[in-house]
């Protein structure tokens, strides 16, 4: 993406051009700093940000969860076009166990202006009538102003308008060691000669073959004001390197792609189930997604394919809609979630010219924009000013200020 070689002395070095550290570079570039962002594959084929659902959302728990989406849908909306925002809400079914805990909330989304309908099963009938098996819904919620957007365009756009306003991005980087000295920081880099194959980025994520493979390329230091960490689900391995542990563990998510060629939910945003399951048109298809609770931690992207499609989502799609009856399996995917142990983000500071924003816990894509804004005021100014992201520091593992959010898109 840059021709010149990364080295020598930047203002900001964000490790991580993911849809965060994109975000971040523009946030920082609109307060006129420069931000230099180095990945260990640009493209980001194993990255969160390639493999999501593109769900956007306000009606979480936490204030600073809702303030956060609130200032990304606000953002989305005035470059929707360009990002493929579609506003056509969230329809989020809930039985008798989660419906009260889904009212209890409400309050407080609406205290913060986000509109939000309480629909019983024969109105989310009447709404969508593909949704005609109304067994177990004791109650929905319909937020008009949430919706989907296509993540791949919100990072290119995030990369663009950063790169307009100075930010330089660096391919096949990755940091072998970071030390904090008194007047900066200093990354001690390595730049491989050629694109790695998945296997071997996903070897060296996981910091399993930083010796074989830094033979084939070049070493050098890189030198910054002030360095963001933002490598999503491999941040704690970053983080190590600092002596720091972190307490965020990599969770495999997987999608499905399905269709019968007769069903078409494209008048609707995201329908949540109260089985779990979500889906959405997407393009010709219909994207689904369901996350067993029971699956392991693990930098795993395997797909489970035609078994997943049977045993998870064939079979909860058609309990609700009978449409489902006939389905044929287009393929899918699997990704992965950061999830910390209240499931909220980390973002703040981590040491003396050190920052950091990951474990997005599934809504990284929702919060990037908010998230790299109050960071850029953060590592700029010194403090948070229009968005306040302090409840999301670290510390609040040690003191158990928690931030508990239920874990969903
Ligand atoms: C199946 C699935 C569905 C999801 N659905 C939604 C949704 O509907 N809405 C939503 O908001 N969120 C959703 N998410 C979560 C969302 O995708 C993530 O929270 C978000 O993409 C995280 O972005 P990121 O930039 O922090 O991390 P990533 O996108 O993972 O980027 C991290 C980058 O860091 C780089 N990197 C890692 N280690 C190093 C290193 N040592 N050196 C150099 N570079 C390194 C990687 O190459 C990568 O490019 C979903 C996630 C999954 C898996």
């Amino acid at each position: 993406m840059d021709n010149d070689a990364c080295g020598g002395r930047c203002e900001v070095a964000i490790v991580g051009a993911g849809i965060v550290g994109s975000a971040l570079a523009m946030a920082l570039g609109e307060r006129g700093v420069r931000a230099t962002v180095v990945d260990i594959d640009l493209s980001g084929r194993l990255s969160s940000s390639e493999r999501n659902a593109g769900g956007v959302r306000a009606t979480w728990w936490q204030p600073v969860n809702i303030a956060l989406c609130r200032a990304s849908i606000q953002y989305y909306e005035s470059i929707a076009a360009d990002v493929g925002f579609r506003q056509k809400g969230y329809l989020w079914l809930y039985d008798q166990q989660t419906w009260a805990g889904a009212l209890a909330h409400l309050e407080l989304q609406r205290q913060f202006g986000h509109p939000i309908e309480e629909l019983t099963a024969a109105e989310v009938a009447r709404r969508v009538p593909e949704i005609d098996r109304l067994e177990g819904i004791a109650g929905a919620t319909f937020a008009p102003r949430d919706g989907l957007i296509n993540p791949n365009l919100l990072k290119q756009h995030y990369r663009a308008r950063s790169q307009e306003l100075g930010a330089r991005y660096f391919d096949r980087i990755f940091i072998n060691a970071i030390e904090a000295q008194a007047g900066e920081v200093l990354l001690t880099c390595w730049q491989a000669d050629e694109n790695l194959p998945d296997e071997g980025l996903l070897r060296l994520m996981a910091q399993d073959a930083r010796e074989a493979e830094a033979e084939t390329g070049r070493l050098f230091e890189l030198r910054a004001d002030a360095l963001a960490i933002c490598c999503g689900a491999w941040s704690p391995n970053l983080i190590k390197l600092l002596g720091i542990d972190t307490p965020t563990e990599a969770v495999r998510r997987q999608i499905c792609l399905v269709d019968n060629r007769v069903t078409n939910l494209a008048a609707y945003g995201m329908i949540v189930d109260t089985s779990g399951l979500y889906c959405h048109n997407e393009g010709p298809h219909i994207l689904a997604g369901y996350s067993p609770p029971e699956t392991p931690p693990g930098y795993s992207f395997q797909y489970d394919g035609e078994q997943f499609f049977l045993n998870e989502i064939w079979p909860r799609l058609y309990a609700r809609m009978s449409c489902f009856e006939r389905l044929r399996h287009v393929g899918g995917w699997a990704g992965l979630y950061a999830v910390s142990p209240d499931r909220s983000a980390i973002v703040g500071r981590l040491g003396p010219r050190l920052f950091e924003a990951h474990s997005f816990s599934g809504r990284g894509v929702m919060q990037s924009y908010g998230a790299a804004q109050a960071l850029a005021d953060l590592i700029v100014k010194g403090g948070y000013e229009r968005l306040d992201a302090s409840a999301l520091a670290r510390e609040r593992f040690a003191t158990g200020r928690l931030i508990p959010e239920e874990l969903h898109i």
